[in-house]
């Protein structure tokens, strides 16, 4: 399993064969700001003879054209990209979009996030790496929806669309090859940290019990590719930082601790800006799970343990 960081920056991250027909990249760009996180994605290619598809094709302009310069290099000849997917709306995998001419697909309720948040999130995302790096970078909105249940094929494979409701965003797309038990996780499973920004601790647990139910052998998501033996590892370090969350969150309300109280005995270690995404998880969390507390609600079920009531 690799959990981390590609040390190579992203102009020269490499594009790793995971499977045939199935390659991965994960670049990374530093923040100009030093309280600031740097940017991290996973862009898988899936192809065959020479044609491909894209899921999530990076951040910047800069950064997709270094995508098809690797994939050049992956496959010795250039290749016929006749799709991209997004699999949530989040600036780094989807603002790479407008480095190629073909068309864009992601699911609804992810299509419906971009139309919302796109313009913002290009303006931060230019103000946190700097204008030179955003050189080129527009706005390409996805065109084709992509229905819960449907059928990709793409790298020789059949891929069935999954559609998990607010989990890492308000709408993550999964894609699962059943034949090889390839299950392709976009933001749901991040091997570097977790981003609780527009999702639900709740729902992101119910989709990683789905993930779990189709039995993968494989599972690619953001800088982690687990193999056979691997996976239920991965799925449940996923589990378990969201739990932390909740446990965290449910004992301080059961001791009738504010929130503030709760977010001071956040996680310290890291960077500032560690310090600070921890605080922020550790937010958004308290205010679902007090919801819940109020609302007489048990703790979510696959976090019971320490601090269920
Ligand atoms: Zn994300």
């Amino acid at each position: 399993m690799t959990g981390d960081a590609d040390p190579a920056s992203a102009a020269h991250a490499p594009l790793h064969t995971v499977l045939p027909g199935i390659a991965v990249r994960h670049p990374h760009w530093p923040s100009l700001d030093t309280n600031s996180r740097p940017h991290w994605v996973s862009s898988v290619v899936l192809w065959q003879g020479h044609q491909a598809v894209v899921l999530d094709p990076g951040a910047t302009h800069c950064s997709g054209l270094e995508l098809q310069r690797a994939m050049l290099r992956l496959a010795g000849q250039p290749l016929q990209v006749s799709l991209l997917i997004n699999s949530h709306a989040h600036a780094e995998q989807v603002l790479a979009n407008h480095a190629w001419q073909a068309p864009v697909a992601a699911l609804a309720g992810t299509q419906m996030a971009m139309q919302q948040r796109c313009a913002d999130c290009l303006a931060a995302l230019t103000q946190d790496l700097g204008e030179p790096a955003l050189r080129g970078t527009r706005i390409k909105l996805p065109e084709q929806v992509l229905e819960h249940g449907q059928l990709v094929q793409a790298g020789g494979r059949h891929w069935q669309v999954l559609e998990m409701p607010m989990a890492h965003t308000q709408s993550d797309l999964l894609l699962w090859s059943a034949d090889d038990a390839v299950l392709l996780a976009g933001g749901l499973i991040d091997g570097h940290r977790l981003v609780l920004a527009q999702g639900r601790v709740a729902g992101w647990l119910q989709a990683l019990a789905h993930m779990e139910a189709l039995q993968p052998r494989w599972l690619i998501g953001q800088h982690l590719v687990a193999g056979p033996g691997q996976v239920q590892a991965a799925i449940g370090q996923q589990r378990e930082a969201l739990c932390d969350l909740v446990r965290r969150s449910w004992q301080g309300l059961e001791s009738w601790q504010t929130e503030s109280e709760v977010l001071a005995q956040a996680p310290m270690q890291g960077s500032a800006a560690d310090r600070l995404l921890a605080r922020f998880n550790l937010g958004r969390a308290w205010r679902e799970m007090e919801a819940l507390w109020l609302g007489q609600e048990a703790m979510p079920q696959a976090c019971a343990g320490s601090g269920a009531r």
